[in-house]
């Protein structure tokens, strides 16, 4: 086993703090990676309080990892002691199911292996995420981080990047089409670039005013505060496509208002209580509600070659992981522009 530095939660009601884990010994397909850097996502915070329920103690969370691959079991094929890699949000699935094949693993019917929170298949051992000095991931699993994006600011993209990316492809984000990014953080800040780089119109719909300027530099062409009731008339049936990425409850029907005639709404963010929906609110225009779940592996590397070309990555605020606790209170307050992201070097 390999001795491993980490940050964790020991129970929902805790802050995170130094804890030691063991990675196991890398198998004949395995990649040991050193961990460089993690984004922190929300959905980081929702489990380790265990908002969504089911959680598993102790927890280090991260599924945003990018490190330097340091050693290689022997049928390892793709990759070699030195290469730049990424892990997102699973480690493993059933690999033999219709999701699986299609390279939807994230669909996977017997249920992906998370990359922390989840349990080993086999074994049963709980997984434990980027939080840490090193990680060992079947090759299968593992990312190649294009040389031309810095890895600090490529980390969020192993998240947040492939969780917008995924739904604008699904549904045909591109030139002629209006895209609406609800909610400025982390994946919101990522669909506004990814949909301004496919080619749509993008307007941002944020509850901060104070976003603005920021919308408009990511490349949104139009920025509308929700706070102001008459956003909802001036903009009805305005967008063939809105990502939700809020990660508290909203009032659907209004968003489901702005859409046109055949137009979805994408559910991303995942609040802790559930919404309704009357209706009316998708039967007129034939709107449909959708939801959207990060990306599968083939589509990852698609998402980072995507951004490599068009020279896209993540606005972060660097961190030495002490300051993780309070990373997570600045972010329930909305107050990260727009990612945090651990530098891994100050668990040494
Ligand atoms: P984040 O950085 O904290 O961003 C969430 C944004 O929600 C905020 O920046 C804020 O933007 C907006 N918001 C609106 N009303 C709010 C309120 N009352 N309080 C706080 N924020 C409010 O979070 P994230 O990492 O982007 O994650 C967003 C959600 O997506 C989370 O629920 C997360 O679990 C989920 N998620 C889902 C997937 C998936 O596969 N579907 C993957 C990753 C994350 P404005 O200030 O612009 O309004
Ligand atoms: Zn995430
Ligand atoms: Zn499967």
């Amino acid at each position: 086993m390999i001795q491993t530095k980490a940050y964790a939660a020991l129970h929902a009601k805790a802050h995170l703090h130094p804890f030691e884990i063991q990675r196991r010994e890398p198998g004949p397909r395995d990649v040991l990676i050193d961990i460089r850097y993690c984004g922190v996502c929300h959905s980081d915070i929702h489990q380790a309080r265990d908002e969504w329920g089911g959680s598993i103690f102790p927890m280090v969370p991260g599924h945003e990892i990018v490190g330097v691959v340091s050693r290689v079991g022997d049928q390892v094929r793709r990759f070699r002691p030195g290469d730049k890699v990424g892990v997102g949000c699973f480690v493993d699935s059933c690999r033999e199911c219709p999701s699986c094949r299609e390279g939807l693993e994230q669909y996977c019917s017997e249920g992906m292996v998370g990359t922390y929170n989840g349990r080993e298949r086999g074994s049963g051992a709980p997984t434990y995420g980027g939080y840490s000095a090193r990680i060992v991931v079947d090759e299968k699993y593992v990312l190649r981080i294009p040389d031309n994006l810095p890895l600090d600011r490529a980390a969020p993209l192993l998240c947040a990047g492939i969780t917008t990316y995924s739904p604008l492809r699904h549904w045909n984000a591109g030139p002629g089409k209006k895209v609406a990014i609800l909610g400025l953080g982390g994946l919101g800040h990522m669909g506004v670039k990814l949909a301004g780089a496919m080619g749509a119109e993008v307007t941002v719909l944020s509850h901060s005013a104070a976003k603005h300027e920021d919308a408009l530099r990511l490349g949104a062409h139009d920025f509308q505060v929700t706070s102001d009731e008459s956003v909802f008339e001036r903009l009805a049936g305005r967008f063939d496509l809105i990502l939700n990425t809020v990660s508290v409850e909203l009032n659907l029907n209004s968003y489901l208002g702005m859409l046109r005639r055949d137009g979805a709404l994408v559910l991303l963010g995942v609040p802790d209580k559930p919404t309704h929906v009357h209706a009316f609110s998708v039967i007129m225009n034939r709107r449909t509600l959708a939801g959207s779940l990060i990306g599968g592996i083939r589509e990852t590397q698609e998402m980072l070659d995507f951004c490599a070309k068009n020279g896209i990555v993540s606005d972060i605020e660097t961190i030495p992981i002490q300051r993780v606790n309070e990373a997570y209170e600045r972010m329930i307050r909305g107050d990260v522009r727009y990612r945090f992201v651990i530098d891994v070097k100050s668990l040494d």
